[in-house]
């Protein structure tokens, strides 16, 4: 299979996360066939080649969808292909990626390199990262990663993360013509929700500002009773310089309703201009500079481990009804994942000669 019609092929699969046992079948059933020796753990799959250990580099997809919207125009189980473009689910999040990754294995399958290339496709990454978690203790010392998500192949090198608060302002409830008595929690909540949408903190470089959104609020019982509790949520999309326990710890100190931390764990991530493997992905993409990216991904679970995001499709697609990726760049996408590993080997083999 070529890069389209492996893409078709992957399309054609449906796997919305939670659902991934048919993709994962199917894709070990052709990597075996191809001559990769794979590793399963549930519904992901990897397999490691080269001849020496070090260095090691991972590269990194996701098997899952999320569940189709409303509005698609055709069934977004069925790829079709175009004026030039690859529809489908999952088209440009992530299985271009993935068929760009595969493609690129293949050709690598034979050569010798100095180091070692795990390729990892991993289930679960749209609802929560257990796939990268489960795997990542198995696959040994790590020096560079790289992970496939559409960036319209421009070179991500910071990320932003998540911190979910979950807030409650308590309050005493009594009769709404008694108001005095009691002690209204919505209004509490509201003073502390003003607070927050002006709340600044240290800007990023390259991600610029964080700020706060109260995106759900419950409270109230009766339209004539004052409330005495309203609980609302807090979705920050953080960036790389600020810590989540110091920033929850602020907020906390800045509001009246009691603040408890309800996810932190998709940290906010950056891989400084210096490391090889931005050297490698910016000349493999001949591309001067990293951006950053407000999209968070299993990059999140791989803190501490220089990483980049490059893949093909526009981010803009994901998520959406009639996803597509086009032809063009699925070409583009296979091309630079060679390159990129390629690029990487060499420069690492330099560096090692040059010490
Ligand atoms: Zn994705």
């Amino acid at each position: 299979m070529n890069a389209v019609q492996l893409l078709k092929f992957l399309v054609s699969i449906p796997s919305v996360s939670g659902d991934e046992a048919t993709i994962a079948d199917n894709l070990s059933g052709i990597l075996v066939e191809e001559g990769f020796r794979i590793r399963r753990e549930g519904n992901i799959i990897w397999c490691t080649l080269g001849k020496r250990e070090r260095p090691h580099l991972l590269l990194l997809s996701h098997l899952d969808t999320v569940p189709p919207c409303a509005g698609w125009k055709s069934d977004p189980f069925k790829s079709q292909v175009e004026d030039g473009k690859l529809i489908g689910l999952g088209a440009n999040d992530a299985k271009g990626s993935v068929a760009g990754m595969i493609v690129a294995a293949r050709e690598i399958q034979h050569e010798n390199f100095e180091g070692s290339i795990t390729f990892a496709f991993v289930a679960d990454e749209e609802r929560g990262g257990e796939g990268i978690r489960t795997i990542k203790p198995n696959l040994g010392q790590i020096d560079a990663a790289l992970v496939g998500e559409p960036t319209s192949l421009q070179v991500c090198t910071a990320q932003r993360g998540l911190l979910v608060l979950r807030c409650t302002a308590h309050g005493k409830a009594t009769h709404a013509a008694h108001a005095r008595l009691g002690e209204n929690a919505i209004h509490k909540a509201a003073r502390d929700i003003s607070r927050l949408t002006v709340m600044e903190f240290e800007a990023h470089d390259d991600l610029g500002a964080t700020r706060a959104q109260v995106t759900q609020i419950t409270g109230g019982l009766m339209r004539n009773q004052v409330p005495d509790r309203c609980d609302f949520f807090v979705d920050l999309r953080t960036t790389p310089n600020l810590d989540h326990g110091t920033v929850a710890a602020e907020i906390g100190t800045r509001l009246e309703s009691e603040v408890a931390v309800h996810s932190h764990r998709y940290e906010p991530v950056a891989t400084n201009a210096s490391e090889l493997v931005v050297r490698a992905a910016l000349e493999a993409a001949d591309a001067s500079a990293g951006v950053g990216s407000v999209t968070t991904s299993d990059w999140a679970f791989l803190k501490g481990i220089p990483a980049v995001k490059v893949g093909p499709g526009n981010t803009n697609r994901s998520h959406r009804p009639n996803e597509y990726l086009l032809l063009s760049e699925l070409a583009a996408g296979v091309a630079f994942y060679s390159r990129f590993v390629h690029t990487y080997f060499r420069m690492a083999a330099e560096e090692v000669v040059h010490a």
